[in-house]
């Protein structure tokens, strides 16, 4: 009875996830209480952590010279922690402006620093990323941060910026969808409700020498020494979520992780382009070299049939296809745990829709 989810996030998670939480659900490894009832200082939730902790470390090939940590708050609070913690003595930080997402880091970290706007596509509505031979790069800079995937444009980066300064880098929808060198960065954070796991928790890889330059005023919450130093656990983590999060790297593991799913996922997008390409009906906007792997927004010939391709489509068995409200049309994501049947139901149905409505 389960359909397809396309959903931006909370997104789909895999199908052998929820139900082996769901056999865990009430009688943890009969314990008698499920993980949600557990102290998060208990031996048992402690073994849980690190082993998501170990495992998701494997699946990205991360350093011992990394802290990750696992937190709350989201990835919109990251737009405030990054300045709050990697600013240093510096009173200034690169930015690149590729979409939503990056305004609104920008938008935040403009309360702690002077934010340089180094590049930006908003002249060609977020379509494009701009050539890095353009981008204004300080020397200055504390840092330069930048949002490989836009969730909302559907623009993502396959290269990563060359900078002298800390790299910062917004992974919340492109995290475990491909290989990436964790070593290039200075920082990763993402919100976990799309590649990851549930809503809840925010994840964040910091290399151990960025850990020192937080602000005297920074919130002891928002801190990442106070959180590498605690295990994330200074106060109580999202435990459910973190557990979660684990099964799914238990899951990707199984799959072959990351240079497999990269495979798949490298598939499902060449299809669903191609398709939309060729059908005379259907349009992307994104340069062809930008176009997201997991975010693929897409417009019909005739926006009045908007919402009967919705409609037909809930019907069909294929959830949440609406486009952001703030650039409308249709947005089909397709995360690690959105099979390639999905992207082939998908695509069947827009071939027929078309052939009805064209
Ligand atoms: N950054 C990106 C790229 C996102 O896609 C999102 C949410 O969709 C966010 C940040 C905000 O995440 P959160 O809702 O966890 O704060």
């Amino acid at each position: 009875t389960r359909k397809f989810n396309f959903c931006a996030g909370p997104a789909a998670i895999p199908e052998a996830v929820l139900q082996r939480a769901q056999l865990e659900m009430s009688d943890w490894h009969d314990r008698g209480l499920s993980i949600m009832e557990m102290s998060h200082r208990s031996p048992e939730f402690v073994s849980v952590a690190q082993k998501a902790e170990a495992d998701f470390r494997e699946l990205m090939s991360i350093g011992d010279d990394y802290a990750v940590l696992f937190l709350q708050g989201g990835a919109s609070s990251q737009f405030a922690s990054v300045p709050l913690n990697l600013l240093g003595e510096k009173g200034t930080a690169d930015y690149v402006n590729t979409g939503q997402w990056s305004k609104k880091a920008i938008k935040e970290a403009g309360r702690f620093c002077d934010v340089n706007v180094v590049a930006s596509s908003e002249n060609t509505s977020f379509s494009t990323i701009p050539a890095f031979d353009s981008w204004q790069l300080n020397k200055e800079a504390a840092y330069l941060h930048y949002t490989p995937n836009e969730t909302i444009g559907g623009v993502e980066f396959f290269w990563e910026p060359q900078a002298d300064v800390p790299l910062v880098a917004d992974m919340s929808s492109t995290i475990l969808s491909r290989q990436i060198d964790v070593n290039k960065f200075g920082l990763i954070y993402a919100g976990a409700q799309k590649n990851i796991g549930p809503a809840g928790l925010t994840l964040v890889i910091v290399r151990k020498d960025l850990l020192d330059r937080a602000q005297a005023s920074c919130p002891a919450m928002f801190s990442y020494k106070t959180a590498a130093e605690n295990d994330s656990m200074y106060n109580t983590p999202a435990t459910y979520s973190w557990y979660l999060s684990g099964l799914v790297f238990e899951w990707l593991k199984e799959q072959g992780g990351v240079a497999a799913m990269e495979q798949v996922n490298a598939r499902k997008a060449a299809k669903l382009y191609d398709f939309i390409d060729n059908s005379g009906f259907y349009a992307n906007p994104v340069e062809r070299a930008s176009r997201s792997l997991m975010n693929v927004p897409f417009t019909l010939a005739d926006s009045a049939l908007d919402k009967a391709f919705l409609l037909g489509a809930d019907e069909s068995g294929l959830l949440n296809l609406k486009g952001h409200r703030s650039v409308g049309g249709m947005r089909a994501s397709i995360y690690n745990a959105v099979p390639e049947e999905a992207v082939d139901a998908l695509i069947a149905y827009m071939a027929d829709f078309q052939q009805r409505n064209a």
